[in-house]
């Protein structure tokens, strides 16, 4: 089996040659475990975040060893009586074309686990993206962080990603007036395809102050931030009193060395009494089986769809991943392993 390790920890932007692809060769599976052929693999940006060697949320990778993150597989032999093969299950064991691991021993572990999944005809990967980590981020984000409520102008970041799309296509299937931004024609064309009211190509004009004050004449409610930066200090420029920021990601400052750019007008938030909560899908998984009913609802309705830029190879992950940052994804970018 193959699979891609950490080699170097990255500086910037990650390099190929921060990644190394290794052969392993994987024993039958022990008493209790499953053997899983990877189908599909998850890049996400908060990776780049295990990158550095640093005390976080989730602990640093490991140099040599690796990388791990979503993964959709097909079991192919199994010494635990709950699976079988030919069982579909997701996992955090991506960047690997195949593993042996015990779902009961992982079971505890929450996102972590080997989880059967009963994928109602829903394409497998998508578990990766729109009815997965991303969907319930998105969800969580809007619903719980932002209390998205009746009358809400929402101002979405990096609007046509995994996350910004769902967040886009929610708050407009509750009625709300939506502007997204996205960098370049296609991302835009996608966004107004999916009902976004107005749509900021951040790449052509990079004034985002000037641009949302432009498209949002009496401001914004809700502020989705997945980008940071100039998009934060357009948000905070146009929030209304009492709008709710849900601080969801900052990718700009990922690949950071320097000194992040800040938002300078940050005191702002303090005369207009926002409030700007952070938090971690990780914690509000209690909403997940009330999110997979909503979702597989409105997928079957016809009110959310969702696009996926596919890189196909085990080796492929690594370019994969480093596409995140240069945005050569539309909607969720996957690496195809079978
Ligand atoms: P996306 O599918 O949105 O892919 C990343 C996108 O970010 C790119 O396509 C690119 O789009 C945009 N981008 C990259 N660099 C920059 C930059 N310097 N300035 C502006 N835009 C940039 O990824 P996800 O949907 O998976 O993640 C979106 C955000 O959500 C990230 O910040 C991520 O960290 C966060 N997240 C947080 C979670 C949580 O629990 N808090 C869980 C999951 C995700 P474009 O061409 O438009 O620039």
């Amino acid at each position: 089996s193959r699979e891609i390790r950490l080699k170097s920890r990255p500086v910037g932007l990650p390099q190929a040659s921060n990644f190394e692809l290794a052969t392993v060769d994987l024993p039958a599976p022990g008493p209790d475990e499953v053997q899983v052929r990877n189908l599909w693999m998850s890049v996400d940006p908060y990776m780049r975040g295990r990158m550095y060697d640093r005390p976080s949320y989730v602990p640093p990778f490991q140099l040599g060893q690796a990388l791990q993150g979503g993964a959709v597989g097909e079991v192919v032999a199994s010494n635990d009586p709950d699976f079988k093969p030919g069982d579909i299950v997701s996992s955090m064991f991506g960047w690997r074309e195949y593993y042996n691991a015990s779902p009961k021993a992982l079971a505890a572990g929450g996102l972590g686990a080997i989880t059967k999944l009963d994928t109602h005809g829903i394409p497998p990967q998508a578990f990766l993206g729109v009815v997965g980590m991303p969907g319930l981020t998105a969800y969580v984000g809007l619903l719980r962080i932002a209390a998205l409520k009746d009358g809400d102008v929402v101002f979405v970041s990096a609007a046509a990603g995994a996350v910004g799309s769902v967040v886009c296509q929610i708050a407009k299937l509750k009625g709300h007036t939506v502007i997204g931004s996205a960098g370049g024609p296609e991302k835009v064309a996608f966004l107004k395809s999916i009902g976004v009211d107005h749509v900021i190509d951040y790449k052509a004009t990079p004034d985002v102050v000037a641009e949302l004050a432009k498209v949002a004449p009496k401001g914004i409610d809700v502020y989705f931030e997945n980008v940071g930066g100039v998009h934060l200090e357009a948000a905070i420029n146009s929030a209304r009193p009492f709008a709710r920021f849900a601080l969801c990601g900052m990718i700009s400052q990922y690949n950071e060395t320097g000194k992040p750019e800040g938002p300078p007008n940050i005191i702002q938030a303090v005369g207009k009494s926002l409030r700007l909560e952070g938090f971690i899908v990780s914690n509000h998984v209690d909403m997940f089986p009330q999110f997979a009913k909503d979702m597989a609802e409105w997928i079957k309705a016809g009110k959310i769809t969702w696009k996926e830029t596919v890189e196909e190879g085990v080796e492929r992950a690594p370019d994969a991943f480093v596409k995140l940052f240069t945005g050569e994804n539309l909607g969720k970018m996957l690496v195809k392993l079978a």
